[in-house]
Formats: structure tokens, C-alpha cells, sequence
């Protein structure tokens, strides 16, 4: 294959890709493998050119074998990593020499290993969040069969906590249930067509009770009228239920949560027109320094206070992937003694 036609051919493969033959050095490399390594590479010896071990070995390996290896190449431009897997194929009757050429191409699989990072890190944060109330359990079981099987007032107790702590389960796989299912339906958008403040009331109804218990009152402010939206109703309910009962949660006793509901015709956020509803308390608020993370799974602001009052850590996770599958936004603003003010700004 003349030079021509072999720059041609390396130039067509849509990543960066490099041929080294057997006298060791580049003899072709398109543009995205000389964005990569640089811009005079063509007639270096590879090793000058690529310094990472594993991928020299694999290059030599080919050439000496005239078989295919696989391998590993990692990149830093300064600002971030990225992980290639490097293919290196032996090519006959190519190359100055006679016998043939490795043709070596750096598929970018940052996005893959990314992803398989965060499963990691998800299965390890699900297996640690199930095995603390499993190990309560398990811990309250053996001292009722032994130590305390003969103690109606500690059997009372044990048990009581054995409850508390199987409902904790409970409510942590139906959180981890609802998020899959959001996951699942994210690209497909809600049709029907729903009043906003007729569901905000329902919901205060039916959260009152927990409201009355933790001491705080309910305020609902909205125009008159009915606000109507595109959205699905019961992951909507989802929505403000989590966000009025971590109102109630962290706001603490004695202050309100008000839910306001206002309408808007051009939204800055959106665009278009748009409802926006914010659920307020005057709690303790949260530090700045958590708001960029709040949203993502099992991240707590303040994890003691989280799990004293049984929260799973998923509720805002759960949110936010309801909010975008309504093309909407989600906003969040706190200042440390001071309060929250959770934003959800709903295309109309
Ligand atoms: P959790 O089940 O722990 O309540 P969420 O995902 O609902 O999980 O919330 C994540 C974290 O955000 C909570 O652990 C808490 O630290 C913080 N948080 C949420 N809402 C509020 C609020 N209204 N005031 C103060 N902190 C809050």
C-alpha cells in the first residue's frame, strides 16, 4: 500500500488511529491520534511517542506475534481523564519493510467506565444503607432469644425498634422501586392533563397528619383559579409530597411550610409559560456547599439528622428525574439558619 493511500486509509477511522511496523516506528496516523499525541509523531519510534507500558508492550506483542492485543490508555488534557481502549491489529504486507504493520485505534470508553463506576458505587451504597437495619435486626433477635426472652418491658421495646428499623427497608426498596421506574419512563412525556392547585391541596391533606405530629402548620397560597399542566399526576404527587414532607422534617417544630403556586406567561427559565411552585420552611437550611449534590442519590446534607428521622436519602434523587421527564427545572435555594426554598418550574 503506497503512503497515500495509507494516510487515506487511516485518515477514514473515526478515532485516533496509528500504524507501526516492524521497523518500530509510525508510519501513518490520522488526525485525531496526532490531537492526541502529538503533532510530529509520523516517523518516531512508538515508544518515544507512546510512554504507557501496557500499550507499548501490546503494540510489540503484535508486531512480534502478528496477532491482535487489547489494552488500556489513559489521557489527562489538564482538565479531565480519559480512558481509551487501545485495539491493536496486525495488518499483513503493509509497511516499509516486508511482513506488516500494527494498525493501533483509541476508542474513547470514558463514558463506559464512568457508568460502570457509579454502578459500583450504587451497589455498594445500597448494600451499605439495607445491611445497618438488617444488622439492628439481627442483633435485636439474638437478645430476644436470649437475654431478654424473659422480659416482657425489653421484649416491648426491642420490638418496637425491630419495627422502626424493618420499615426503614421498606421504605428505602420502595424509594429505590419508584426511581427505577422514573429512570425507565424518563424519555417518554406525560399527556394528561392535570390542575395543579386541586393536587397541591390533596397532597397537604393527606401530609397533614405528619405535619400536626412534628408541630408545623400547612400554608397554601395560590391565585384563584384553576392552574392547569401536562404531567403525570401521580409522580407529580411524588414531586411535592417529598418536598413538603422534607419541609416538615427538617424545618422543624413550631415553624410553617407554605406552598405557593404562581403562574407564569414567559418564563425566564423555560422560555414559554410555566408554573412554578415553591415549597418554603424556615428551618435550619442548608450549607451552599451541599446544594450542587443534593440531588444526587443517597447524598445527605446532614446524614445524622437523615437517618434519625428515617429519610432514605433517595427522595431528591426521585425528584429531580421526575422534574426533567416534565422538561421542567428544579431549583434550590438556602441559606443556613435561615430556610429553604425548593423551586419546580413546570412547562404549561
Ligand atoms: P432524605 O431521605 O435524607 O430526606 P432527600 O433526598 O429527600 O433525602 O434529601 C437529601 C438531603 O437534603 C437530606 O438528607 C437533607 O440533609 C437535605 N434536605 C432536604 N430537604 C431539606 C430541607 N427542607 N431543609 C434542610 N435540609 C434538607
Amino acid at each position: 500500500m503506497s503512503t497515500e493511500l495509507l494516510d487515506e486509509f487511516v485518515q477514514a477511522i473515526p478515532m485516533p488511529a496509528l500504524m507501526v511496523d516492524q521497523t518500530e516506528r509510525i508510519i501513518a496516523a490520522n488526525t485525531d491520534a496526532k490531537t492526541l499525541l502529538g503533532q510530529n509523531i509520523v516517523g518516531r519510534h512508538f515508544a518515544t511517542i507512546l510512554r504507557q507500558p501496557q500499550v507499548l508492550e501490546a503494540i510489540e506483542q503484535s508486531l512480534q506475534t502478528k496477532s491482535t492485543k487489547k489494552t488500556r490508555h489513559l489521557s489527562n488534557d489538564g482538565a479531565q481523564d480519559t480512558t481509551f481502549e487501545v485495539d491493536c491489529r496486525y495488518m499483513n504486507g503493509v509497511g516499509a519493510v516486508s511482513g506488516g504493520a500494527v494498525l493501533a485505534s483509541f476508542q474513547d470508553i470514558t463514558h463506559l467506565e464512568h457508568a460502570s463506576q457509579m454502578r459500583r458505587d450504587f451497589v455498594a451504597n445500597v448494600s451499605h444503607e439495607l445491611r445497618t437495619p438488617l444488622t439492628a435486626l439481627m442483633g435485636f433477635i439474638e437478645t430476644l432469644r436470649g437475654p431478654a426472652r424473659d422480659d416482657p418491658g425489653a421484649r416491648e421495646r426491642f420490638l418496637q425498634i425491630m419495627t422502626d428499623e424493618a420499615n426503614r427497608m421498606n421504605r428505602l426498596v420502595g424509594d429505590l422501586l419508584s426511581l427505577n421506574r422514573v429512570e425507565s419512563e424518563e424519555r417518554v412525556r406525560p399527556i394528561e392533563q392535570l390542575e395543579l392547585t386541586g393536587l397541591l391541596q390533596s397532597i397537604l391533606n393527606s401530609v397533614r397528619p405528619l405535619a400536626e405530629d412534628a408541630g408545623v402548620a400547612l400554608v397554601l397560597e395560590a391565585q384563584d383559579g384553576p392552574v392547569s399542566v401536562t404531567g403525570d399526576s401521580d409522580q407529580l404527587r411524588q414531586v411535592f409530597t417529598n418536598l413538603v414532607e422534607n419541609g416538615i422534617k427538617y424545618g422543624g417544630s413550631g415553624g410553617n411550610v407554605t406552598v405557593s403556586v404562581l403562574s407564569m406567561e414567559r418564563d425566564t427559565a423555560l422560555r414559554g409559560p410555566s408554573v412554578r411552585v415553591q415549597v418554603i420552611d424556615k428551618g435550619p437550611g442548608i450549607d451552599p456547599i451541599h446544594l450542587p449534590r443534593l440531588t444526587e442519590r443517597f447524598y445527605r446534607a446532614d446524614s445524622h439528622r437523615s437517618r434519625q428521622l428515617g429519610g432514605t436519602g433517595l427522595g431528591l434523587a426521585i425528584v429531580k428525574h421526575i422534574v426533567n421527564r416534565h422538561r421542567g427545572r428544579l431549583r434550590v435555594e438556602s441559606e443556613l439558619g435561615k430556610g429553604s426554598v425548593f423551586t419546580v418550574i413546570l412547562p404549561r
